[in-house]
């Protein structure tokens, strides 16, 4: 027989530890995994010697805004996709923000067909949560959504249709939206921050006159999440109801979700790569190209967060992938930041970002292989398919060069967005990814991506 891939001298992550070995692939899957030198003679479409590098199980983004439908200006399923692929993600789990949302099954469909005509890699959605579709979160989570997301806040004036299905207004359509959570196997997902508390600082902020930088992270200080965090878990504990955070960013929002997970409330944590790695000062050198929701913290709650990245309080590190035009964010330039948008497009630096951080002794590299595949795919019902390189399992494969030290550049990335990546824009990092690999098929070699993959990418319905 002949197999599709053999990964020869593969140093991989198994369970907490490394091993070296032949790697086989059939069918885009695992077939076998044979010691050093094992697969010597055998027949294979394409040998890899790897040599010299690691072998991840295929790494998820945990939190991406490919914002198709609605706003495919900024990104697709195609472009977002060889993002992916080129930032070393075999996996994204898509956020709901779309127009429509997938609030229902219909629309959840629709999505989903979408992105297996475009995507490279696989794929996992999250479905829309709020007061307005609880009847419709059994039918998504029937369909296989991983978990649901919801803000804690009305739709933005003009924005209904973007958000419909996507918010609770108050803590009375939160409580009753918890409750209908209780009653499903879901995990229900929540940006925490406390919208009313943020709107009168920033409008208090506006008479001051206050227009630097630092307006952003004055009127979104880390109180407005711990507050908000601490309601979240107070009714959680009420309900019964499982849930999540998104993008955690404040040491005492984590010891706040540490202490109720002691207290047998089931709550995971997320946070971002950026979180880690950046904080106000960014925001004051970047301006509006530093500008995300939760904003980039001080250097003491940044310091603070990897505390609870290593004791396993956080389970999963994700990018919040959230491309804008340039337009979006030069209007912060002219007008104040506080007209700019929110979010950047990180998938395709995070992982260099962390690898770095590897390097520099932060982490090892076993944590970042659970931190951002196996906890990922355990959590949202993938794995073993996806999270684990054994046999059986999809040939996913994220295999890196630690030593390969580079700069990031806009010019090689992928995003429909890249133009405002300048915060990465000329950073050096060690630690590349240099093959991404989908069940079994190269879809990016040393930094270029085979963009002939457009429409390989699959669709994953949680187990459960
Ligand atoms: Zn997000």
């Amino acid at each position: 027989m002949t197999y599709q891939l053999i990964l020869s001298n593969a140093k991989y992550y198994l369970d907490d530890h490394f091993y070296t070995g032949d790697i086989a692939v059939e069918n885009g899957r695992i077939a076998a995994i044979f010691a050093p030198g094992g697969a010597a003679g055998l027949a294979a479409e394409r040998v890899i010697d790897a040599g010299g590098l690691t072998v991840l199980p295929g790494i998820i983004d945990s939190h991406v805004h490919f914002r198709e439908p609605g706003r495919t200006d900024r990104e697709d399923f195609f472009t977002g996709s060889c993002a992916a692929a080129a930032g070393g993600i075999t996996t994204f789990c898509e956020m709901p923000n779309a127009t429509p949302p997938p609030n229902c099954p219909q629309h959840l469909r629709e999505r989903i067909a979408m992105a297996e005509e475009k995507s490279l890699v696989d794929f996992a959605f999250l479905g829309a949560a709020g007061f307005d579709n609880m009847p419709q979160f059994q039918p998504l989570l029937d369909l296989g959504v991983v978990a649901f997301k919801t803000f804690l806040d009305s739709p933005p004036k003009g924005r209904e249709a973007e958000f419909a299905g996507l918010t609770v207004a108050d803590d009375s359509e939160l409580y009753l939206m918890l409750e209908a959570a209780a009653r499903t196997e879901g995990r229900f997902f929540f940006h925490c921050e406390n919208s009313p508390l943020i709107k009168g600082l920033e409008r208090h902020l506006h008479q001051q006159g206050g227009e630097e930088n630092s307006f952003h992270y004055l009127s979104r200080p880390a109180v407005a999440e711990v507050q908000s965090v601490e309601t979240l878990l107070r009714f959680a504990r009420a309900t019964g109801a499982k849930i999540g955070i998104v993008h955690i960013t404040v040491p005492e929002s984590c010891r706040l979700v540490r202490q109720a997970k002691a207290e047998g409330v089931d709550v995971v944590a997320e946070t971002c790569f950026q979180y880690l790695t950046y904080h106000h000062g960014h925001i004051d050198q970047y301006g509006p190209y530093a500008k995300c929701n939760p904003p980039l913290r001080s250097r003491e709650d940044m310091e603070g967060l990897w505390q609870y990245l290593l004791d396993g309080t956080i389970t999963m590190i994700g990018s919040d992938h959230a491309p804008l035009t340039l337009e979006e964010k030069t209007v912060g330039e002219r007008e104040g930041i506080w007209r700019a948008f929110s979010g950047f497009p990180g998938v395709e630096v995070m992982l260099p970002v962390m690898l770095t951080q590897v390097n520099a002794g932060r982490l090892t590299l076993a944590q970042l292989a659970r931190l951002m595949s196996e906890n990922t795919a355990r959590l949202h019902g993938l794995f073993p398919r996806k999270g684990v390189i054994q046999p059986g399992a999809d040939a996913d494969f994220t295999i890196v060069d630690l030593q390969r030290e580079y700069t990031l550049s806009i010019e090689r990335m992928y995003s429909k967005s890249k133009a405002i990546n300048k915060l990465f824009d000329g950073q050096r990092v060690k630690g590349k990814p240099v093959y991404t690999i989908v069940r079994g098929r190269v879809l990016m070699e040393d930094g270029v991506v085979d963009t002939s993959g457009r429409g390989f990418g699959r669709y994953l319905a949680a187990q459960r």
